[in-house]
């Protein structure tokens, strides 16, 4: 399968309607030429992510106009590769939100949905999504915090993979919150999808996050030395904590049916427990806007970005009136963030959701029957009960059109934060996980989890199911 190269009259349209891009450029066709493993493919690029040919907002007024001077690591990888770029795509301001509605260019809508108006896409990799889903690219790049690649993967019924932390180089990606921020990838096409990662799959010396070469070279070790690869039959956990109620129909039925596809297919369905699941959203709330304060700090009208011309550095007022041009969520998380950082509830919250980030990460490392190479605790495996994988759904609703949003919806922030429930523990512990359609064309979501590092073993499985289905 590969996307269909467009007239600019048939992309400006498409642009149109459903709001894809930020940036788009005019010779595709030109570098579609190119040669090498992506020789041929087109691609989109989530604008968080820096591209010295073309402007990265973010989303946002006060990068509206900024000029990166150099190519992230993985646009260079893309482009030595073979890989053309069509464009940069929409995004939730600074990546942050979960519907696709937060960027100063506005919202992106759902290309599942052309009859029916103005449907969201999710995000905050929205354009991203929107691009594969509308056949405009053949992959796309997206970043995932807590579920920004996933959760429009689903509403779009794609691929949406989130590598383990550290695995993709971040350096050129613009922070949000450091600590948990991944480089995904998006496609119809799981076999594009490795391919995209294979060439992505490299340790950075300019990211200082960047999963070490000895530890890549000891998670292979293992992989051969258990011949993973070959493997056909898998132990897949289901977490009790991922029961909520009030889940629709529709999306329990493709999860049920997805169940017992796999059953048939000779895995095993193994119950599991992992009591800090429970804890996930708080502790990401209120970690991640305090890693975003610090990083948006940088957009003072000095160094980056824009600058309110009425005022003046010497007048000691330029730091307010240029920041009035950050959106109204951004604004929230930088009141969260600052909040959580204050000396009462730096020791009651902030450090509290640390320690149990902690808990979490040992609860979900002890499910697995790889060990973990950061962790370096082989010697608990090999139990009875332990798994290859964990699965659990993406999303607890469908999308919805723009007109159907409440104003509670709309107006407390908190409503579009519980989107993420069963996207984040997997962001907090660092773990490889890949949202796929269990029914194609269906706005639904699966996610495959593995092991911290075994991204490998979650594509040899997601490929195995594709071609099975
Ligand atoms: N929706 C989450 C948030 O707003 C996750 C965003 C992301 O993964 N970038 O923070």
């Amino acid at each position: 399968m590969s996307a269909r190269l467009r007239t600019l009259a048939e992309l400006a349209e498409l642009q149109a309607k459903y709001n894809i891009f930020t940036h788009l450029k005019g010779d595709v066709l030109k570098g579609s030429q190119r040669s090498g493993p992506l020789g041929g493919l087109v691609c989109g690029i989530k604008d968080n992510i820096v591209t010295k040919d073309m402007p990265t907002t973010c989303g946002s007024e006060i990068l509206r106009d900024y000029q990166s001077p150099f190519d992230a690591t993985v646009v260079k990888l893309l482009k030595k590769n073979g890989g053309a770029i069509l464009g940069k795509t929409n995004l939730d301001e600074f990546g942050m939100g979960s519907r696709g509605m937060h960027s100063c260019f506005g919202p992106t809508y759902n290309p599942l949905y052309p009859e029916t108006d103005q449907v969201i896409m999710g995000g905050s990799s929205s354009g991203s999504a929107a691009a594969v889903v509308a056949d405009l690219v053949d992959f796309s790049l997206g970043t995932d915090t807590g579920g920004s690649v996933r959760l429009p993967a689903a509403y779009g019924s794609i691929y949406g993979f989130k590598p383990s932390y550290g695995r993709i180089s971040r350096y050129g990606v613009i922070a949000y919150a450091q600590s948990l921020d991944t480089v995904g990838i998006l496609s119809k096409d799981i076999g594009i999808l490795r391919k995209v990662y294979n060439v992505l799959n490299n340790y950075d010396e300019k990211d200082p996050t960047s999963l070490e070469e000895k530890l890549r070279v000891k998670i292979q070790g293992y992989y051969k030395e258990q011949k993973l690869k070959e493997k056909k039959k898998y132990r897949i956990g289901i977490a009790r904590e991922f029961n909520q109620e009030n889940i629709p129909e529709e999306i329990m039925s493709a999860l049920t049916g997805f169940i017992s596809t796999l059953m048939k297919q000779g895995h095993e369905i193994i119950p599991i427990s992992i009591p800090s699941i429970k804890n996930a959203l708080p502790i990401y709330y209120t970690i991640s806007p305090a890693e975003a304060v610090s990083n948006l700090s940088r957009y003072d009208g000095i160094r980056y970005g824009y600058r309110d011309s009425e005022s003046d550095i010497s007048d000691n007022i330029l730091f307010a009136p240029t920041r009035k041009n950050f959106g109204k969520e951004v604004r929230n998380r930088i009141l969260l963030g600052n909040y959580n950082l204050c000396s009462d509830s730096f020791k009651n919250n902030y450090i509290r959701a640390q320690k149990l980030r902690v808990q979490l990460i040992d609860e979900m490392d002890a499910v697995f029957e790889a060990p973990n190479v950061l962790l370096n605790n082989k010697e608990k495996r090999h139990s009875s009960d332990n798994v290859d994988l964990i699965l659990c759904l993406t999303s607890m609703n469908l999308p919805k059109g723009l007109k159907n949003f409440s104003s509670a919806e709309l107006e407390i922030p908190t409503n579009e934060y519980i989107n993420d429930i069963f996207t984040m523990p997997m962001s907090l512990a660092g773990l490889p996980t890949l949202s796929l359609p269990p029914v194609k064309g269906k706005p639904i979501g699966v996610q495959i989890i593995g092991q911290y590092g075994f991204d490998d073993v979650v594509l040899d499985f997601a490929e195995r199911v594709d071609s099975i289905q």
